[in-house]
């Protein structure tokens, strides 16, 4: 396992979307381990395959309302929402930016896990949006994108 380079805003790979993961092997899980570690160093809840510059339907989210348990999502998707939060977000591609970005308060995804396995899982909150962040990598998005008002740091 090891700590890999977080890639940053400007580089292309981040508005890109990313391809469904076909084969769940060992070059899969060690990718997702580095990505586990990655995030931890950078004290992230979450991070996406394109982040690291991988092109595939993967993420991890550090589920900090479940004892920091770490929810690793393979070819991820939205399946139920309700409810609304705004509450200020940021990324680790995006160092120093924070804003007010509004989404649903509770998501349930549907994904494999790293050995082909279809679970389905909710979070809230930070959580719920965390997963969505995340999803939104996969498909090209990035955070700015939703920010209704940015949060002035100095
Ligand atoms: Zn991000």
């Amino acid at each position: 396992m090891s700590v890999r380079n977080i890639v940053m805003d400007g580089d292309p790979i981040l508005r890109k979307r990313c391809h469904k993961v076909e084969k769940f092997d060992a070059r899969l899980h060690s990718i997702l381990d580095d990505m586990k570690d990655t995030m931890l160093h950078a004290n992230g809840v979450g991070l996406a395959g394109p982040q690291i510059g991988i092109l595939r339907r993967i993420c991890v989210v550090l589920d900090t309302l479940n004892n920091d348990r770490i929810i690793e999502l393979i070819n991820p998707e939205v399946i139920a929402s309700s409810g609304e939060q705004t509450d200020g977000e940021g990324c680790l591609s995006f160092p120093g930016k924070y804003g007010y970005v509004t989404r649903p308060d509770v998501v349930t995804v549907r994904a494999q896990d790293r050995n082909g396995e279809w679970f389905e899982v909710t979070g809230e909150h930070l959580t719920a949006r965390a997963f969505l962040h995340e999803i939104d990598h996969l498909d090209g998005h990035v955070f700015i994108e939703k920010v209704s008002e940015f949060i002035e740091t100095e």
